[in-house]
């Protein structure tokens, strides 16, 4: 069984920090996973470093954990709405490539971030595509029970017949029907009905379309996960998570349409967890708005995913987290001092629970001490600031003996995910120098800068700006000097 600290963690139902005790023997969890449309931005890296953290929680308690993030690669209508398009589709169209072409890269892409990223791997990433059957059954058992009705545009949830609908969001329901979302839909009853079933227009054949009582069309965005999560994860599981945009629509809907599936009182899902944006200036990154960073990005700066994942975990996951480059670069400096200063301790035995820890720090009063303090801190909704702050203060403290060191570090690690044990210090060091960079490079960077100089001979100061804003974004800085421009990267 588990000994230290009671894990606490903060559930948006309720909006309160609780007890948390898994249901059964071991914890079923949920994450919803990304929309395949295009690459996934800095941002997206949160949700699934905040559960990774979660499951290295779990573990420390030795508590077991079947994990599920799902690939929404249809079913997710643009603007998140009802009507529109389909994300993938709108993509296959952009890129000239087929949707499974589009579903297939940037679910590459997403998984080398995440290998990247250390984050472990869930036990299962059940594509929506695959399970559209079982979400026709689901749909039509809610019309069998009453809680639907059709329209020409497809078959709706009727929010007024599910009590409590909108509590994880803190809706006044009657407020939210009355006012709100602007999306226009002919016939709809409430302004909080939403979809469950897309039947296609007459004339506008979708790409990705399934046959159903409702006509030919496609599933409602939110069905997926409430269908998935139940074939994987059985009918009430322990934990749902998701960015804090989800908290308001998509898991509002999400448990409207399971309670009402399973009709027996229960809550469908105990804890739902949701992790804040990661900002730019304020405002939050999304994939719809443009281009965004990526990890890929930062990587050809110079900076090590793990220097990302410390810069994440040196906020609370519930605090909203300001991007800048700056940050970035401070965390990369500190991962270096820590790497450093470990070296020398390795290799680091694998501890991965605090019963291990335990016994591991026999009667050594001080490693006590900073596992204690550990363990209250991840116990006390995963505030993993405080993980980072006892790890360094366990390395300057002369208290401390070698082996309680290598142990405190291992613990850390083993939460922390930064792979302390294994990072060499020249992959931490910093950003490339011009010496780095293959000729190819070198040469697409003087095209561009002689392109930029030709514009300006030319007086055309918009392209100018253009090309120098473009080349910034790849980290190379030009500098006009009387002898002509000179680049560096930044
Ligand atoms: P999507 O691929 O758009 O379906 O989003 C995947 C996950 O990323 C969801 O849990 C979103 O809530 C989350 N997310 C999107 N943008 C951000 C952001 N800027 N910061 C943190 N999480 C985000
Ligand atoms: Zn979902």
């Amino acid at each position: 069984m588990t000994s230290g600290q009671q894990l606490r963690l903060y559930n948006s139902l309720g909006r309160r920090l609780e007890d948390f005790t898994p249901s059964e023997g071991s914890v079923g969890l949920y994450s919803c996973g990304p929309t395949v449309y295009s690459y996934p931005h800095l941002g997206n890296m949160r949700p699934y470093v905040f559960s990774d953290t979660l499951r290295r929680a779990l573990r420390w308690k030795g508590i077991p954990v079947r994990h599920v993030v799902n690939i929404t690669d249809v079913g997710h209508a643009v603007a998140d709405s009802d009507t529109g398009e389909d994300k993938l589709e709108v993509a296959a169209a952009r890129e000239l490539r087929s949707v499974e072409e589009i579903a297939a890269m940037y679910t590459r892409a997403f998984f080398e971030d995440m290998a990247a990223l250390n984050v472990m791997p869930a036990d299962d990433y059940p594509p929506a595509s695959a399970y559209v059957p079982e979400m026709i059954a689901f749909a039509s058992r809610l019309e069998d029970l009453g809680f639907t009705y059709r329209l020409p545009s497809g078959l709706y949830f009727d929010t007024s017949k599910s009590p409590g609908y909108g509590t994880l969001a803190l809706l006044d329901i009657e407020g939210q029907r009355e006012g709100e979302r602007v999306e226009l839909v002919e016939g709809r009853r409430h302004k909080s009905d939403f979809a469950l079933w897309r039947t296609e227009e007459a004339g506008k054949r979708r790409v990705m379309r399934w046959d159903s009582p409702w006509g030919w069309g496609a599933p409602g965005w939110h069905l997926e996960c409430s269908v998935m999560s139940m074939a994987l994860l059985g009918d009430h599981f322990d934990i749902h998570t998701g960015g804090i945009d989800h908290r308001q629509l998509h898991h509002v809907n999400e448990i409207a349409q399971s309670e009402a599936y399973l009709g027996d009182g229960r809550p469908w899902v105990r804890f739902w967890l949701h992790n804040e944006f990661l900002v730019i200036d304020g405002s939050k990154i999304a994939k719809s708005s443009g281009p965004v960073p990526r990890l890929a990005d930062l990587v050809a700066m110079g900076i090590h995913p793990m220097a990302y994942r410390l810069f994440l975990l040196g906020g609370h996951y519930r605090s909203q987290l300001d991007f800048t480059l700056a940050g970035v670069e401070s965390a990369q400096a500190t991962l270096r001092r820590l790497v450093a200063r470990v070296m020398p301790l390795r290799p680091l035995p694998v501890v991965e629970t605090r019963e291990a820890a335990d016994s591991l720090a026999g009667d050594d009063p001080t490693a006590k001490a900073y596992l204690d303090q550990i363990d209250a801190a991840i116990s006390a909704d995963l505030a993993t600031p405080k993980i980072l702050a006892s790890l360094q203060e366990s390395l300057r403290d002369p208290a401390l003996t070698e082996s309680g060191q290598r142990l405190i570090v291992a613990v850390a690690d083993a939460l922390l995910g930064l792979r302390l044990g294994e990072l060499e210090l020249r992959e931490v060091e910093g950003r490339r120098s011009a010496a780095d960079l293959s000729a190819d490079e070198v040469s697409q960077i003087e095209r561009r800068v002689a392109e930029r100089t030709q514009a300006r001979k030319e007086r055309d100061w918009a392209r100018a700006d253009q090309i120098r804003s473009e080349l910034e974004e790849l980290g190379v800085q030009v500098t006009d000097t009387p002898a002509g421009p000179v680049w560096e990267l930044l």
